[in-house]
């Protein structure tokens, strides 16, 4: 196994190239689109509560903008690199691409780690990432929202720094601003809610009840809660969740045979998503290896945390039972994971369409702050789940067709999409 098999951006690109193969692409429009259209790479230097300056080192990077301004969160986390950046700025244009919203693709990486920082430094990175891309960033050019590790306090510490600068409202910049603020109902909801509206189409596809289910989750930050919430209230029965433990740099699992709800498992974890291991032997859960969430005897496997978790070396665990990986995270599956996966027959709902959720309810919030009128939270969650049921229908129709595997029919889709818009304006 090369380092490079774990690149996410060499994934995104041999992805990019199946798909790109698939549509016969000409080697022009293959250029293009393998790369992004631009990269920022930022310095922010932040007074520390103790008094030092810390320099703290970024990345922007804006894929492709054909179909509309860049959009995409921006992830704090200790390890982020550039390529990682360069991959999920680029998942982002044909996630975009898929449910058919008019936005291109970017990404947004800090490294640092937020459990380490004050609310105060953590604010100094938000005023200092602004000043540092306001002259590059808009809401006709590139809008940022939330992700790993982020949220609503730093979206809005972000947007009022950018209203400084330009001395003006403007609330369309960003997304997964708080309510309120400018922010929709049900855009933290989103992307969880978004995974499950998946699943259940592909169930029934499968003529699987979603109530007979089982699942196991891998990460309990935002979009695993609230696609465990959906889950459960449809029926489903989780009965592993993983979550990261940072102090011990290490992952756990909690488990309970009967099922895990979604209010006992918030109610023992912190803003993180850390789950507390004594509070949940406490509540009778099992407390097990973070790495067997993979080999839990289920139905259906949701990896909702980082990328690379199901691999060459976990794949072969899987068990028989599984028939349905739903990909909440961006990029959990490796190439060589996904063909065995693709060989056993396993049913993928693919990362950039299960979790295109949060990046079309980022659209309607956009749309409601341009308008300056806000829609009733069952408005946004049913225009949400018309969007994601009909995307999820015209790839599986065309995986169907076409004898393609879920994400190669998702890449046809998405990546036709974008070079048409590029041919069109002509810059091809
Ligand atoms: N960070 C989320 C994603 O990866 C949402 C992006 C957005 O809302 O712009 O899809």
């Amino acid at each position: 196994m090369s380092d490079q098999a774990y690149n996410p951006f060499v994934t995104a690109q041999r992805q990019f190239d199946r798909a790109a193969d698939i549509l016969g692409l000409d080697e022009g429009t293959r250029e293009l689109l393998r790369y992004p259209m631009r990269e920022y790479s930022i310095s922010i230097p932040v007074r520390m509560d103790d008094g030092t300056v810390k320099v703290f080192r970024g990345f922007r990077v804006q894929h492709n903008d054909a179909r509309g301004p860049s959009k995409g969160g921006i992830r704090f986390h200790p390890q982020e690199t550039v390529d990682t950046v360069r991959a999920l700025a680029m998942w982002m244009t044909w996630k975009c691409a898929v449910v058919d919203i008019p936005l291109g693709g970017g990404k947004g990486g800090m490294i640092c780690d937020p459990h380490h920082l004050s609310q105060r430094e953590q604010e100094g990175i938000c005023r200092g990432w602004i000043r540092q891309l306001a002259r590059n960033m808009g809401p006709d050019n590139d809008v940022p929202a939330p992700d790993v590790m982020t949220s609503p306090q730093h979206m809005l510490w972000m947007l009022d720094e950018f209203e400084t600068i330009t001395g003006s409202r403007q609330p369309g910049f960003i997304t997964g601003k708080p309510v309120g603020m400018g922010g929709s109902l049900g855009r933290t909801e989103a992307t969880g809610y978004g995974v499950i509206y998946t699943l259940r189409e592909a169930l029934k596809l499968l003529g699987v009840d979603i109530a007979n289910t089982k699942a196991s989750v891998q990460g309990f930050g935002n979009v695993a809660q609230y696609a465990i919430q959906l889950y459960t209230q449809m029926g489903g029965k989780v009965t592993t969740v993983s979550s990261w433990n940072h102090t011990e740099h290490t992952a756990y699992c909690f488990r309970r045979e009967s099922g895990l709800t979604f209010e006992e498992l918030i109610s023992i974890a912190d803003r993180f998503g850390e789950i507390d291991k004594e509070k949940a032997a406490a509540l009778g859960m099992e407390v097990l290896p973070g790495d067997v969430w993979i080999e839990q005897d289920v139905d259906v496997l949701m990896p909702c945390a980082l990328e690379n978790q199901i691999n060459d070396e976990n794949v072969g665990r899987i068990k028989p039972r599984v028939k349905v990986i739903v990909e909440g995270a961006n990029g959990p599956t490796t190439n060589g994971a996904s063909k065995v996966i693709d060989e056993r027959g396993i049913f993928v709902v693919p990362d950039f369409l299960a979790n295109a959720g949060g990046v079309t309810c980022s659209y309607f919030e956009q749309v409601q702050s341009n308008t300056n009128y806000y829609w009733e939270k069952e408005e946004v969650l049913t225009k949400l789940d018309q969007k994601m049921t009909s995307a999820f229908h015209a790839v599986a129709t065309l995986s169907k067709k076409r004898g393609l595997p879920m994400r190669d029919a998702a890449y046809v889709i998405a990546v036709d999409r974008v070079a048409r818009a590029c041919r069109d304006r002509g810059w091809l």
